[in-house]
């Protein structure tokens, strides 16, 4: 087959246009990257041949090499993994399938300066093609395990990329970056000089459950003349050093590994180029015994509420990875969650299906939701600063656990906070709500809406704006569910300023009984009248002391379904 040529998509061609002019002067985590790509295949090959679905792929010396060659300037990093298909390098290389890449573009447009461009570089992060910011060409060469023939993949990261079938590809991939001049820019190292590479790989790859090997290229066949040659007699390439130490972070002591290297093993795994928020151990000893190591990434992916959101953690078994995704670890509500869950005693060879059901995998769920959740607690009373951001970012996940998790209802609502309209509107707890609480004030007060401004101006605040009554401002559409399903907090009903009569306890006395009641009388003809008038769309109409200034509003009965609640079911289809 010949060389095709191909252009790029238009997303993908201006994220290379970014790496290639790019200002992000951290340019050693391209390798970062390509290893972790490496290491991904290789889990990927040993998962198929685990679940017998990779014939004809060699399995026996799974490994990543680096190899520089500071003749030619170029890098290889190669793996002999699940390789890729002719359609898939397409598919995979030549577009960009994140969610959230266009809301990037959009961001980056907005821009304006070099240090806006670093910081959206770093919060986006861009896997394989990073290698334009030290390459000025970049080859891939991989075949499919179990394909005969492969597929080479060239670029110089501009409008285009070629490919062409070869015959003689080994199995896996192999990436060599053809690399920039080294004078063309002060933030580029010499990545073909052995200290370099291994001072990168021990930095972010050390924890690779992967042997990393350095190849050193062979010394030429003959000596220069008039060399020596001392080194040279006898000599062949050295034997390939292994750079990581390919140690299990979750399976050593906590005083052992640095934050850094739990933030390392989190971009790996997590696919993210930021630090995670929150980095969460536990260590279950006894008759059924596993490791976690759980990450609470710092902002909430694009695609946290759509259908085909991936979630779920890595499960191990001492030491070898049998799912990627396994989602029966943690509920659908903390699906944000990343990390690696390492069990002393399970099948090799468990199926999705039998995770669902398995005893042992509940009582992990259990215990890591109850880890998790205590984690925030914590996070709560010594990093206030940290857990708003916690809870801007996925408080509104959080919430469908108060519908969903009764067991764990009362620990949910101790670190749920709301936007309410007391002090400066900050989000309060369930817990200050109630401490500030008048006496004879029997409910706790919400009203729901679509944005905070809505709720602000509606008439049903107006009273209790007038009187000083605090209430919550709920705006997620998952609240409209949850305050339902937890109906009441401490032995205080939570109660809609929307909903049914609201009678604003002690401040009505016996007086302001009988002038409401005379005030009926006298308008008891109007009322009537109008309620026939509209009599279509409304069950009744009557006097009301929740408004101070707007001359009317509608309410709903207590147990019916507010405008929104109603939109919410029906764009369900329910
Ligand atoms: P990400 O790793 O976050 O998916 P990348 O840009 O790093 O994004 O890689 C894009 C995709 O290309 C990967 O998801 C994978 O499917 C494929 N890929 C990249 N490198 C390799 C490799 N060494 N072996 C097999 N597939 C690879
Ligand atoms: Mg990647």
């Amino acid at each position: 087959m010949p060389t095709e040529t191909f252009e790029f998509q238009v997303e993908a061609r201006q994220l290379l246009q970014l790496m290639i002019h790019s200002v992000y002067s951290n340019k050693d985590v391209f390798l970062r990257e390509l290893v972790s790509n490496a290491s991904d295949a290789l889990d990927k090959l040993r998962l198929a041949a685990l679940r017998d679905d990779a014939p004809g792929a060699d399995t026996s010396d799974l490994h990543i090499e680096i190899e520089p060659d500071g003749d030619a300037r170029t890098l290889t990093v190669r793996d002999n993994g699940i390789g890729m298909t002719h359609d898939e390098v397409g598919r995979l290389i030549g577009t960009i399938a994140h969610s959230g890449t266009a809301a990037f573009l959009e961001e980056l447009k907005e821009a304006k300066d070099a240090a806006g461009a670093e910081g959206l570089i770093g919060q986006f992060g861009v896997g394989f093609y990073s290698g334009f910011m030290v390459a000025d060409e970049m080859t891939l060469l991989t075949r499919r395990a179990g394909e005969a023939r492969g597929t080479r993949w060239t670029s110089r990261g501009e409008g285009t990329y070629t490919m062409e079938t070869v015959d003689d590809a080994p199995q896996g991939t192999s990436v060599t970056l053809h690399l920039k001049p080294a004078d063309s820019d002060d933030q580029l190292h010499d990545y073909t000089s052995a200290r370099k590479i291994k001072e990168i790989v021990k930095k972010y790859s050390d924890f690779i459950t992967w042997p990393i090997r350095l190849v050193t290229p062979a010394p030429a066949q003959e000596a220069p003349a008039g060399g020596d040659g001392a080194e040279a007699a006898g000599g062949g390439p050295a034997a390939p050093e292994t750079l990581n130490s390919m140690k299990a972070l979750w399976a050593r002591s906590r005083e052992e590994v640095s934050d850094d290297e739990y933030h390392e093993l989190y971009k790996h795994i997590g696919h993210d180029w930021r630090d995670p928020l929150e980095t969460v151990r536990l260590q279950a000893e006894g008759t059924f015994e596993y490791q976690a190591l759980l990450f609470v990434p710092a902002h909430a992916p694009h695609d946290l509420f759509t259908q085909g959101f991936r979630r779920g953690l890595q499960l191990y078994v001492k030491r070898v990875l049998i799912m990627d995704d396994c989602e029966a670890l943690l509920p659908s509500y903390l699906r944000f969650v990343k990390g690696v869950v390492d069990a002393q005693d399970l099948s090799l060879n468990v199926s999705r299906e039998i995770l669902q059901q398995d005893r042992h995998i509940r009582m992990m769920q259990r215990r890591l939701t109850k880890k998790l959740l205590s984690s925030v607690k914590d996070m709560m009373a010594r990093n206030p600063e940290r857990y708003t951001t916690f809870w801007r970012e996925f408080g509104a996940v959080l919430k469908e656990g108060l519908v969903t998790d009764a067991e764990n209802r009362d620990a949910l609502l101790a670190v749920s906070s709301f936007p309410t309209t007391y002090g400066d509107g900050g989000p309060t707890t369930l817990k200050g709500y109630l401490e500030r609480m008048e006496d004879g004030q029997e409910d706790i007060y919400y009203l729901t809406g679509e944005s905070r401004r809505s709720i602000e101006n509606s008439p049903h605040m107006e009273a209790f704006r007038d009187r000083g009554i605090e209430v919550l401002l709920l705006t997620d559409p998952v609240d409209e569910v949850w305050v339902d399903a937890v109906g009441e907090y401490e032995g205080k009903p939570m109660r809609s300023v929307a909903k049914g009569e609201i009678d604003l306890g002690g401040r009505t006395g016996d007086d302001a009984g009988t002038e409401r009641e005379q005030q009926a009388d006298a308008y008891a003809d109007l009322l009537g009248w109008m309620t026939e008038q509209l009599d279509e769309g409304i069950k009744e109409v009557r006097l009301s002391s929740r408004l101070t200034v707007s001359p009317a509003c509608i309410v709903s009965d207590a147990h019916e379904l507010t405008p929104a609640l109603e939109n919410m079911y029906r764009a369900m289809g329910q």
